[in-house]
């Protein structure tokens, strides 16, 4: 049964169209800004366009943010990074940069790293703690970091995923502009548009589900359904590029209030420990759960109809096929006494407690 009482929040101010870069200076105003990027970004000179646009309020630029971001090297630019003045934050480039970036944007009176891996960590009480408003500007379209309250932080040591979250780190505003994710090679697009997918349908099978959550979710999968493929051999195409990024803010506001549940639960570990790509660990396994909950509840039937045309995953798995994604588990090192670890790794895992999936 879909909850029937609800709550929905979405604090985040939401920018989109193409070439909304351009506009940056009236969200990013006269404040003290700190730039987190990648170096692919600075390289390629959108650092000095918005700097350009900006008219110097940006103090310092940090491009230290690598993918899957992991606490050790958060916390050493984390330093760095307060020894500047900054009133807020702004984020320019994929997952890992919104991510990163909120890592940085929480601090205590003395602004030291450490406080903020205890926080995550759950060392210490979620209390005491400020954060510096967030304006992310997403370069690729799939995580939705931009418009979720969370971030997620490695510990590659233990071979565990941790998540920092807060109501405070919404980002104050995101900025979508298609015509940033023109550069996004293939693989990472297709890794992104599904992880994008991903969300869309965890929030869907997902005890926190309403009717908001799931008519946003119903509509980011059917635009990835119909345009990830058609991206994915026509890579310059803007209308696609458009789609896609559609599907990732349709995800997000669908995700964001509902968080994810068993794909996401399951990948963690796949992740970690095979070093499969975010996007693919937590999308392989899709077509194998909808054959284990179809049936099962109605708001989810009908929701999967609605998407897929039919209740079945060979749609899905079609899709999955025709991106180069396999849907079989040997293909990832996983035989069945592995998957046993992977269903052990769910114990006590928030996410997989969200879902009404159970293997
Ligand atoms: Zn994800």
């Amino acid at each position: 049964m879909i909850n029937k009482d609800f709550r929905y929040r979405m604090p985040t101010q939401i920018i989109f169209g193409i070439d909304k870069v351009d506009t940056i200076a009236d969200y990013v105003g006269d404040k003290k800004t700190l730039l987190v990027t990648s170096g692919g970004w600075l390289r390629r000179g959108l650092v000095d366009r918005i700097k350009s646009l900006t008219d110097s309020v940006v103090v310092a630029v940090c491009t230290d943010v690598k993918s899957h971001p992991e606490f050790k090297d958060l916390e050493k630019t984390y330093k760095d990074i307060h020894q500047n003045e900054f009133e807020q934050i702004l984020a320019v480039g994929g997952g890992s940069v919104i991510d990163g970036s909120k890592f940085f944007s929480v601090y205590n009176e003395n602004k030291d790293a450490k406080f903020v891996t205890d926080l995550i960590k759950g060392k210490i009480e979620k209390k005491g703690y400020k954060c510096i408003p967030i304006i992310a500007v997403p370069t690729t379209a799939g995580t939705g970091s931009e418009i979720t309250p969370w971030a997620t932080i490695w510990d590659m040591e233990e071979k565990k995923k941790y998540s920092l979250h807060l109501p405070e780190l919404f980002c104050q505003t995101a900025i979508y502009d298609p015509t940033l994710t023109l550069s996004v090679p293939k693989q990472i697009t297709i890794q992104t548009g599904l992880d994008t997918l991903s969300h869309s349908l965890e929030s869907i099978w997902n005890k926190n589900a309403n009717e908001i959550t799931v008519s946003y979710a119903v509509k980011a999968s059917k635009l990835i359904l119909k345009y990830l493929p058609l991206l994915a051999n026509d890579l310059d195409n803007i209308e696609y590029r458009t789609m896609i990024m559609k599907a990732c803010m349709y995800a997000g506001l669908a995700f964001s209030n509902t968080q994810t549940a068993i794909a996401h639960a399951m990948s963690y570990y796949i992740t970690a420990n095979k070093g499969i790509d975010h996007g693919i660990a937590c999308s392989f396994t899709l077509p194998m759960i909808i054959d284990t909950i179809k049936g099962k509840y109605d708001f989810i039937d009908e929701a999967l109809k609605e998407i897929f045309g039919e209740l079945s995953s060979d749609k899905l798995r079609n899709m999955l096929h025709s991106v180069g994604v396999s849907t079989d588990f040997n293909d990832y090192g996983i035989d069945e006494q592995e998957f046993e670890n992977v269903k052990k790794s769910l114990a006590n895992n928030q996410r997989a407690g969200n879902s009404l999936v159970v293997l």
